[in-house]
């Protein structure tokens, strides 16, 4: 990635106006600020500084699931019918799937997600115990014909997931994954500047267990949850015996109900698709089992659109530190010779220390380009201009007071801020 963008030359500037179309704040603000782009309901395109936003988002998953010691590969989008007959769930997903027959009339399908290629996959490499226990992840598009695709990022009908699947010999092997799984999960959310809970949700296509999701509270959430705010204590309304304003049944506070939106959901398969798909092991005794799975998935664009929604202002959005698309937003205020030669040496010296920037160099007034800052809501703004002599204004995007300081104080005030 370019750790060095002049704003005048940047494809995907802003616009005066939200666009017509979008009835949700993280499309309507992602659009204005030139983030992305509307296909059609449900499908966008990621604009310049919308992709950095997304590979900050995956990067940060990355390096958990690599710290969990799974592989990273890549599995196919385009599949056909016959390995999902084997699980029942052609038919079972097929108002979700997008089904359809190629030239010579054979039935592909387009991968909703992909336990069944996975399940495929392992049972031709995988034989023994010793092989065992093996988790893999793959960050890929899926399709889904979702019915209601209107809430921007975070329902698409072509979105972006993180996909791990978990293959063990036992139940005991599974739980212990599942539940550093579960812990990493956190702290991905917490590090992407989300609280996020972790509550029971139905097991949904893949089991009759329950599953865990995480879910992020917001007005923008499709799901209902039913929450004590004493004890914390939450499940889906799908699953919950209990009302809100009924006992809470951990520390009998009085419950509530609130939305959620589930930007992750992680399931014990068990040997569903192992029993299908006759994925076995051969255990020490020789004797032969089938596979004990489970699959743990995560939306990276929904990510990015939960965090529209629950950080913004009437000004625009506030990106995390984690995940912001530039580390600063550098502010040209002068235009004399002597002026740019002064911020093109900040640059230079914001490049060393290792930061990353949007030069705003366009013929502007303060006003406009203050306001298109806002909107597009990197975490730090620097502004150098003729009036100040040779201390630059920083200011921190959701803090209201600006600093000012020289250049040196400036870049190492905004390089400890990020490392902290
Ligand atoms: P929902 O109930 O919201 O439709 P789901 O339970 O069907 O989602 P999963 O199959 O559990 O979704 O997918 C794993 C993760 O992928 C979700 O937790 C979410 O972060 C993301 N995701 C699922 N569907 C979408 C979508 N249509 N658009 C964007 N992200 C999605
Ligand atoms: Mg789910």
């Amino acid at each position: 990635m370019k750790s060095f963008v002049r704003y005048s030359e940047l494809f995907g500037k802003t616009f005066r106006q939200p666009p017509k179309d979008e009835s949700s704040r993280n499309a309507q603000l992602l659009e204005q600020a030139g983030f992305i782009s509307k296909l059609m309901a449900g499908v966008y395109t990621y604009l310049p500084l919308g992709l950095r936003v997304l590979n900050a988002v995956k990067d940060v998953i990355r390096r958990e699931m690599d710290a969990l010691g799974a592989q990273e590969f890549y599995m196919p989008a385009l599949q056909p019918k016959e390995i999902w007959e084997k699980t029942g769930r052609w038919k079972d997903l097929s108002d979700i799937m997008y089904q359809f027959p190629d030239h010579s009339g054979r039935q592909v399908g387009l991968a909703a997600t992909h336990e069944e290629v996975i399940t495929h996959i392992v049972k031709q490499r995988i034989t023994s115990y010793k092989d065992l226990p093996l988790a893999l992840y793959q960050i890929q598009d899926k399709f889904r014909d979702e019915p209601r695709a209107k809430s921007g990022l975070i329902r698409g009908r072509e979105f972006s997931m993180k996909d791990l699947y978990s293959f063990h010999a036992d139940e005991k092997d599974l739980d212990s994954f599942y539940n550093r799984v579960a812990a990493s999960y956190l702290s991905i959310f917490s590090r992407l500047g989300l609280q996020a809970l972790m509550i029971e949700a139905a097991g949904g296509s893949f089991t009759k267990r329950f599953s865990d999701e995480f879910q992020v509270i917001s007005d923008a959430g499709e799901d209902r949850i039913i929450y004590c705010p004493s004890c914390h204590f939450a499940q889906n309304s799908e699953i919950a015996e209990q009302k809100a304003g009924g006992p809470c049944p951990k520390c009998h506070g009085s419950l509530s109900e609130k939305k959620g939106i589930e930007v992750g959901n992680i399931f014990k398969l068990g040997t569903k698709f192992s029993d299908s798909i006759g994925a076995t092991f051969t255990a020490s005794d020789g004797s032969t089992h089938p596979l004990i799975m489970a699959s743990y998935g995560i939306g990276p664009g929904r990510l990015v659109g939960t965090i529209v929604e629950v950080s913004n202002d009437a000004q625009g959005i506030i990106w995390p530190k984690s995940v912001t698309p530039f580390q600063i937003h550098l502010v040209q205020l002068s235009k004399g010779l002597e002026e740019k030669k002064k911020t093109e040496r900040l640059v230079h010296d914001c490049l060393n220390a290792g930061l990353t920037i949007l030069l705003d160099d366009r013929v502007a007034s303060a006003g406009v380009k203050f306001k298109d800052a806002d909107m597009v809501g990197i975490t730090a703004r620097m502004v150098i201009s003729t009036s100040n002599e040779n201390q630059l204004e920083v200011k921190i995007r959701n803090e209201s007071a600006s600093k000012k300081m020289n250049a040196s104080q400036a870049i190492e005030f905004v390089k400890n801020y990020y490392a902290e």
